[in-house]
């Protein structure tokens, strides 16, 4: 057997080269997209603000410029329960990390200062208030600091979805460390939280760097809601032993889901701010640690979740916005491999959403944008466009052609002129009185004879039996577009009767054409792709068959530490390891995600499981 010690001169580079701390430490042959830039930049002392989207690594840009610059990186980041695993990820790979928070025993947060004094730490992880503390600035005080790194950095601003107080304050620290490089990140897409978070902490002067936010390897799929449940389910039958995220609105709702999911024997969680602070830490803990669970939350969960291998996001209820729903499915596929983004949305969405801002405490002026960012996120749901363009051209992108990876360009839908059909429906609900609801609706334009139409007498009116060429199922798709483009209002205070907007006059005037989609028939749907997306779908079988093994391995290794599996390796090295199939440490070495303090804890046990295979 080879002894590692000879291949590997030492732990931590000689060189401070970041190309080379790159290699040697993260295992990765090259940087990705601008993150050489970013990291040249701050390595030099600049400050820097970078705008990337989930998963194009903007933790590199921090780690490697605090490895290659003496002293400290001191981290800011929101989420104390979640700087175990990035600590432990990067203890791995040999760097000397920690984190100072509330949960340290007085011990375990006295050998950190410790190091943190004797120059014997990297990286320090420290949430927001901590760092603001004076007995925290007095413990830095004298120390050398490489950079202050505020990840999430959009939490600062009150515009973004994720406002924390606490980071304001984060301002004094390009007084009080005048010649410390500051580098803030976020996934934020949104022109006004970036604007303002660059204000608030104060880097005005800092470089920009910024990239496309096109996250190709997700695909999107939006699909008009029948049975939701069976619709989840078999969208879930492609992700058999993969992890995911379930979205609902409410609290009950994750809960119902949950235990059904279990029900039909699926490995599921709850997730919701409502839960015992216990039960919610253990079912994040066993979501990061755990390869095949489905997490079901409300929007509580997410954020600094750097699990890589999230192969899912399905959302059962609509966000309230493009940069919601942007934000909550770009937490999948983050390692870059196949995932899925799904939704199941609906009529209902439309008006809840509609009314949950109507009836919001917010000023008028804030409403009013609410109705904005909803609309923009209806007009992707109802769009037969290619979806990616259609949100990139929500954030200022403008996306060549058509994507190939949604549900728009995989199986194409028709669209007609359904201005003839918008007419009939309005007429139907005007001389109804605009007083019934959708159900009724449509039976008058269907010619349906029930108690309430002969009650009203409704079988007299012109309109009856008038969309008798649609079946009531296709009239339900006419109303929900009609709502969704704003044509038809609902409204709550009268139990959802339908009622006329101002913009439906010049759909009568014949001076506005109203485009429609058609609906797919759920069938077609479901079978439109039944490729399993998990990490392995694509290897050839043999491939497959030793990436399974290789899992199993992880999975042991992970156990034995207590640590998530993708700590050890993430499912990119497997994929590698079970094609190429090094057979020595050296060969190894050149896979993706393999430096040298990962080879010699775990490169014999891994050639040990491809000898056996
Ligand atoms: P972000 O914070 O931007 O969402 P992360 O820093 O969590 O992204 O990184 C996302 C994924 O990309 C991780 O799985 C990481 O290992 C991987 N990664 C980062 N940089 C590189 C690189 N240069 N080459 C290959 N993989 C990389
Ligand atoms: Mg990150």
């Amino acid at each position: 057997m080879t002894d590692p010690s000879t291949i590997l001169p030492s732990l931590r580079p000689d060189s401070k080269d970041p190309a080379v701390v790159l290699r040697d430490v993260f295992g990765h042959g090259s940087f990705k997209g601008l993150q050489e830039d970013v990291v040249r930049h701050v390595t030099q002392g600049g400050d820097a603000v970078v705008l990337f989207p989930t998963g194009a690594g903007k933790s590199l840009c921090f780690q490697i410029p605090a490895l290659c610059r003496p002293g400290v990186g001191i981290v800011v980041s929101p989420l104390i329960a979640l700087m175990r695993d990035q600590v432990e990820a990067l203890r791995q790979a040999g760097v000397r990390a920690a984190a100072l928070n509330s949960s340290l025993s007085p011990d375990e947060a006295g050998a950190v200062r410790r190091a943190l004094a004797c120059g014997e730490l990297d990286l320090l992880y420290v949430a927001p208030e901590r760092l603001v503390q004076s007995g925290f600035q007095q413990m830095i005080a004298d120390i050398d600091i490489s950079l202050f790194a505020i990840d999430e950095a959009h939490c600062v601003s009150q515009w973004g979805h994720d406002f924390r107080p606490e980071y304001r304050d984060l301002a004094m620290l390009a007084e009080l460390h005048p010649g410390v490089p500051r580098i803030a990140l976020t996934a934020t897409a949104d022109p006004a939280t970036r604007e303002d978070l660059i204000d608030r902490l104060r880097l005005r002067t800092a470089r920009v760097f910024i990239t496309s936010f096109d996250r190709p390897n997700i695909a999107y799929a939006i699909v008009e809601r029948e049975s939701p449940r069976r619709q989840l389910l078999s969208f879930l039958s492609k992700h058999k032993g993969n992890s995911g995220i379930v979205y609902c609105l409410s609290r009950a709702k994750v809960e119902d889901t949950a235990t059904w999911l279990s029900g039909q024997g699926i490995r599921a969680l709850p997730y919701h701010a409502g839960l015992d602070a216990g039960i919610r830490s253990a079912n994040q803990d066993a979501f990061l640690k755990e390869e095949d669970l489905c997490l079901v939350a409300t929007v509580a969960f997410g954020m600094g979740i750097d699990k890589p291998d999230v192969r899912y996001v399905a959302h059962m209820d609509l966000p309230a916005s493009v940069e919601a729903y942007y934000q909550e499915t770009g937490r999948a596929g983050r390692d870059g491999l196949p995932a899925d983004a799904w939704m199941s949305y609906g009529m209902a969405d439309v008006v809840q959403r509609r009314r949950m801002i109507d009836e919001g405490a917010a000023p008028e002026e804030v409403k009013r944008v609410e109705r904005g960012k909803l609309n923009a996120l209806l007009g992707i749901c109802e769009t037969a466009e290619c979806r990616r363009k259609a949100i990139l051209a929500h954030f200022g992108e403008t996306y060549p052609e058509r994507c190939g990876n949604c549900d728009s360009c995989l199986s194409p839908v028709d669209t007609w002129d359904g201005s003839e059909a918008a007419i009939k429906a309005m007429a139907a609900i005007y001389r109804t009185g605009q007083m019934f609801g959708a159900g009724h609706v449509i039976d008058v334009l269907t010619g349906k004879v029930t108690e309430k139409v002969t009650r009203f007498a409704h079988d007299q009116q012109p309109v009856f039996a008038a969309g008798k060429d649609i079946d009531a199922k296709g009239w339900q798709s006419v109303i929900r577009q009609l709502a969704a483009a704003g044509l038809i209002l609902v409204d709550h205070a009268a139990h959802g009767a339908l009622k006329l907007s101002e913009e439906s006059r010049a759909v009568f005037r014949h001076e506005r054409k109203v485009i429609l989609r058609k609906d797919r028939p759920q069938k077609a749907a479901e079978v439109r792709r039944s490729l399993a997306r998990s990490a392995a779908a694509d290897l050839p079988e043999q491939a497959a068959t030793l990436f399974d093994a290789l899992r199993a391995e992880r999975s042991r290794l992970a156990k034995e530490q207590g640590v998530p599996p993708y700590v050890v390796f993430q499912d990119v090295t497997l994929r590698a390891l079970a094609v190429e199939r090094p057979a020595t440490l050296a060969a190894m070495l050149a896979l993706p995600g393999v430096g040298q303090a990962k080879l010699e804890r775990y490169g014999e046990a891994f050639l040990a499981v491809l000898r056996s295979a």
